[in-house]
């Protein structure tokens, strides 16, 4: 019988791999996560992290079900009770109300490193997993009965199955020769945080602007969180201003409505692209998150998708015979159950994208038009906003 040092192996350890890693932990499975970087857990208590997430219900129900959500600080976990959406027409908005639709919430809030540090921390708790950190592979090759991944001083390593969880750059997808089609929304993600005036009573604000989309969302207590996804120019412009600058011009891109604002968080710029990729398995290897795909964040879905991905894959390989989880049919199979998830996001988001990001008035007419429609019509809202609960 043949040694392996795991039955898998995960390259990447970010919220997406070490969510799967954790979601394996009580199966027969032994798993072993590979990470470029040193995790490094301290920083201060007062202090917030630029990256926010809204995490949906499916995701909370899924890292709930691998003992993550538990581990979280709940002073630092926001709700999202109502999300308001305004066109670029004067007057012209959408709301999403969890009331209205029957939910306790639309959302939680919260960062990236709390949930990052929950994960690890988890990981850390269990025989069965094995982390190696910081290592990276800088060789992999597959055969009949499983794939060798060789790390960069020189030890290779034995799976059934590798699984390339290593980002948008992933270096697994370019070991298969996997080439994403891209494409750039020549935008950037200019992320902040702020201390606010007026409380913003778990109310989420998007506004859809000629020159990109603003979003506030709430963070715990008297705090929001922006996103504000625009082109190079309006990013470059956003970087330069001093913090007394940066407050007032976002407190004023966004008509002032909680108060005057204080920032908590040094703003910080991300390309914004999206990466749709003709396939994510071959035999052996599966690629899950922002290695498989990525959206533009206006609807604020990319880790969502990627915690999909984990829960799809963790409940496939969990029922799978262990000398069979790197089968290509198999991989297969889950391939296609999350591509019609992953190509709606990604279709609905760049749609989106494109539709608002054009000057021609005629469409500005149509998408204000859209907007205002679909706030008259609340079934469609309530089926819109459980979509977005059970992405
Ligand atoms: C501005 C902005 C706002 C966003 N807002 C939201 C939001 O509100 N909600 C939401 O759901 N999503 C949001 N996203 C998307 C979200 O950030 C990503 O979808 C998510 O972080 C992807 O996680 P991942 O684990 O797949 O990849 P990553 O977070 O990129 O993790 C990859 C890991 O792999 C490691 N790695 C890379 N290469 C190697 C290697 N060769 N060897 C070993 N390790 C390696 C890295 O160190 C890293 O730890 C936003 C994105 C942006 C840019």
């Amino acid at each position: 019988m043949e040694n392996f040092d795991a039955d898998v192996i995960i390259v990447g350890g970010g919220l997406v791999g070490s969510a799967l890693a954790l979601a394996l932990k009580d199966t027969a499975l032994t798993v072993l996560l590979i990470e470029g970087r040193q995790p490094a857990w301290d920083w201060p208590q007062d202090s917030w992290d630029q990256r926010i997430y809204a995490i949906s219900r499916a995701s909370r129900q899924m890292l709930q079900r691998i003992g993550a959500w538990q581990r979280l600080d709940a002073d630092r976990l926001q709700a999202t009770s109502c999300m308001k959406i305004f066109g670029d027409a004067h007057g012209v908005s959408l709301q999403f109300d969890a009331l209205e639709a029957g939910v306790d919430e639309l959302a939680f809030m919260l960062e990236n490193r709390e949930l990052q540090k929950a994960l690890w921390h988890g990981l850390q708790e269990s025989a069965q997993i094995h982390i190696r950190t910081p290592a990276s592979p800088v060789k992999l090759t597959t055969d009949q009965t499983g794939a060798t991944l060789t790390l960069a001083d020189g030890q290779p390593l034995r799976a059934r199955l590798v699984v390339g969880a290593d980002g948008a750059n992933s270096w697994v997808r370019s070991q298969l020769a996997i080439e994403p089609q891209v494409m750039p929304y020549q935008q950037f993600g200019v992320v902040a945080n702020f201390e606010i005036e007026k409380p913003h009573l778990g109310v989420a604000h998007q506004w859809f602007m000629p020159d990109g989309v603003l979003a506030w969302l709430p963070l715990a207590g008297q705090r929001m969180s922006m996103v504000w996804s625009c082109s190079d120019e309006k990013r470059a412009e956003l970087m330069a201003l001093s913090p007394a600058e940066l407050c007032e011009c976002v407190a004023a891109a966004g008509g002032a409505r909680l108060g005057a604002l204080q920032l908590i968080s040094a703003a910080a710029a991300f390309p914004l692209r999206l990466n749709h990729l003709p396939e994510t398995v071959r035999d052996k290897v599966v690629l899950i998150g922002d290695a498989a795909h990525t959206v533009h964040p206006l609807a604020g879905q990319g880790v969502n998708l990627g915690f999909g991905d984990v829960a799809e894959l963790a409940a496939r390989l969990a029922q799978t015979p262990v000398n069979r989880i790197g089968d290509y049919l198999l991989l297969r199979r889950y391939e296609r159950a999350r591509r019609e998830a992953v190509y709606t996001m990604q279709g609905v988001c760049h749609g989106l994208q494109k539709l608002f990001n054009n000057t021609n008035p005629l469409l500005k007419t149509l998408r204000n038009l859209g907007l205002g429609a679909t706030n008259q019509l609340p079934w469609l809202k309530r089926q819109l906003i459980r979509h977005a609960m059970d992405a």
